[in-house]
């Protein structure tokens, strides 16, 4: 029996008055699980109207209060840390071990967002003139939105909502309508903790309910994360709209391997990164650049054997290092992009087309790929494959590596693997990448500080959490003060433009 889905709205689920749903599935088994609902407009605006009602209480709550709510959904989430990871491997088909980690990296934000007092703090300046003082705060912005990506449905969220909730907003979440589950299990932890009901709202949904939110009035800024159209989409759409926002999109992470590089450690570090969550996460590394031929045949040596023995199987199941894809649709694209490498001209030296595990026929899996010999001109190495895929690209050296990089569409994250200082203070000093990697696979930044790619890898001037995160969800507010005392006395108006006497 697939399990219904609701919205949760003004502190309550809430069942939605759209009359359209979507189906969920498990992607281990392949079977329904569960029935979503899609918002309406009107469900939107329910949710941005119990929001506009709870902002002024909440905008007025002292941040030590708020952030003492943050503190009890800690601990919350730690207690039930297992039934999230387990909503998270039912629908998303991640390891378990993996939806754990990921809650981990949310955690920390909210950790970093019960900090409130402390990032909140503005700046003064006395005597900016005679007996003239001055200070600086932040203030909330109001109703804020976040949409969501499918492929961390508790990490990501978190990436937006514990720090827009520590500096006063209001926030409405739109998960991704393919693993909703998490965020309903987060939304009544945070009213366990003593949240104001239409502090915090979710509405499932797809384009309907985006295109509402992108719409309404009530809504000052958006955050996103997802794909690169849908990211620029969303980023065009709210600069039309007059709304502040942050939009995440997709990614092509390189790793370089220099010659001196400690080959079992480049190897390892590349396996996880490769073929992690089944290559569905935007700091996977999708292309190796082995720098030199000797160092590509080494690569190649170490890495074959160790992607035709990873272990996929159902998330649930202990020793999987690798489960399925999300959705069959996903993994039908995914086999496409290696009928495309082949049809190319790379070399398809581990091929996880056939891939099939006994009593789990249906589900969306692959196996892990390798191609060697892609070239910058492929499909494969152009566009985000989101899957199971690594692909070699040999370069002759450093200056053709590091070229690659800085041509290429995305910027999101990349590493280098070597001993060299001197190499590695370059690379991160030039490359055209937001999050660096020294022989680092995944640099994926503490929550204390800011997460975001550069060129079509994010659209907006702010990343996500840390410091950042903070100035997204605040705008600044100057304040200027005289008191007459002391004898201050008016001299008259004054018509030219105040200057500091
Ligand atoms: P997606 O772009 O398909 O969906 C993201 C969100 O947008 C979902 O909530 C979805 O409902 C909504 N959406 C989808 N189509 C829409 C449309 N036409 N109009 C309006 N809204 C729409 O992304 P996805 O497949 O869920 O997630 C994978 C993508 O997310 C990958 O490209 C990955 O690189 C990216 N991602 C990026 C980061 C980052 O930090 N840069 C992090 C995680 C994921």
């Amino acid at each position: 029996m697939a399990s219904w889905i609701p919205h949760f709205i003004d502190g309550t689920t809430f069942e939605g008055r759209g009359g359209r749903s979507a189906p969920v599935y498990n992607p281990a088994t392949g079977a329904q699980s569960g029935e979503v609902a899609l918002a309406s407009a009107g469900d939107v605006d329910a949710a941005v109207q119990a929001a506009l009602s709870a902002f002024p209480a909440w905008a007025a709550t002292p941040p030590l209060r708020r952030a003492r709510i943050l503190n009890k959904f800690l601990s919350l989430l730690e207690r039930d840390a297992d039934r999230i990871a387990a909503a998270i491997t039912a629908e998303h088909g991640k390891v378990l071990s993996d939806a754990k980690g990921e809650l981990t990296r949310g955690m920390e934000v909210v950790e970093f967002a019960t900090g409130a007092p402390q990032l909140l703090k503005g700046e003064i300046t006395e005597n900016v003139g005679s007996r003239i003082d001055s200070h600086a705060l932040r203030q909330p912005l109001g109703v804020v939105a976040g949409i969501t990506p499918f492929n961390f449905p508790a990490m990501v969220p978190m990436w937006m909502f514990p720090v827009a909730l520590a500096c006063g907003n209001c926030f409405i979440l739109k998960p991704s309508e393919r693993d909703p589950s998490a965020s309903l299990i987060i939304a009544e932890l945070l009213a366990e903790a003593g949240l104001p009901a239409g502090v915090f709202s979710v509405v499932q949904g797809d384009k309907v309910a985006v295109d509402a939110l992108l719409q309404h009035p009530g809504i000052s800024a958006i955050s996103f994360v997802g794909s690169t159209p849908i990211a620029r989409y969303i980023y065009e759409t709210a600069a039309r709209t007059g709304k502040r926002c942050q939009a995440l999109g997709g990614a092509k992470n390189h790793m370089v391997i220099l010659p001196d590089a400690d080959m079992d450690l480049a190897v390892d570090a590349l396996m996880g990164a490769a073929y992690g969550s089944a290559g569905e996460r935007c700091m996977a590394i999708s292309v190796a650049v082995p720098v030199g031929q000797g160092t590509a045949e080494a690569l190649m040596a170490k890495l074959e054997p160790k992607v035709r023995a990873l272990k996929i199987g159902p998330g649930t199941e202990a020793e999987a290092e690798m489960g399925p894809l999300v959705t069959r649709q996903h993994r039908d694209k995914v086999l496409g992009y290696i009928d495309a490498g082949l049809a190319e001209g790379a070399k398809l030296v581990v091929d996880g087309r056939d891939f099939r595990m006994q009593g789990y026929e249906d589900g969306f899996f692959v196996g892990g790929t390798l191609f060697d010999h892609v070239t910058p001109a492929m499909s494969i190495y152009r566009e985000e494959i989101f899957g199971p895929v690594l692909s070699v690209v040999r370069a002759d050296d450093y200056a053709t590596a590091t070229r690659l990089i800085n041509e290429h569409e995305f910027g999101n994250g990349t590493s280098i693997f070597t001993r060299d200082g001197e190499a590695a203070r370059e690379f991160a000093h030039g490359i055209q990448v937001g999050m660096v990697g020294i022989n680092v696979p995944i640099p994926v930044p503490m929550a204390f500080h800011s997460f975001g790619g550069w060129k079509a890898s994010l659209f907006g001037d702010h990343h996500m959490h840390g410091p950042e995160g903070v100035r997204f969800y605040t705008r600044l507010k100057t304040i200027t003060t005289r008191w007459p005392t002391g004898g201050l006395r008016s001299a008259g108006a004054d018509f030219v433009m105040p200057t500091m006497r």
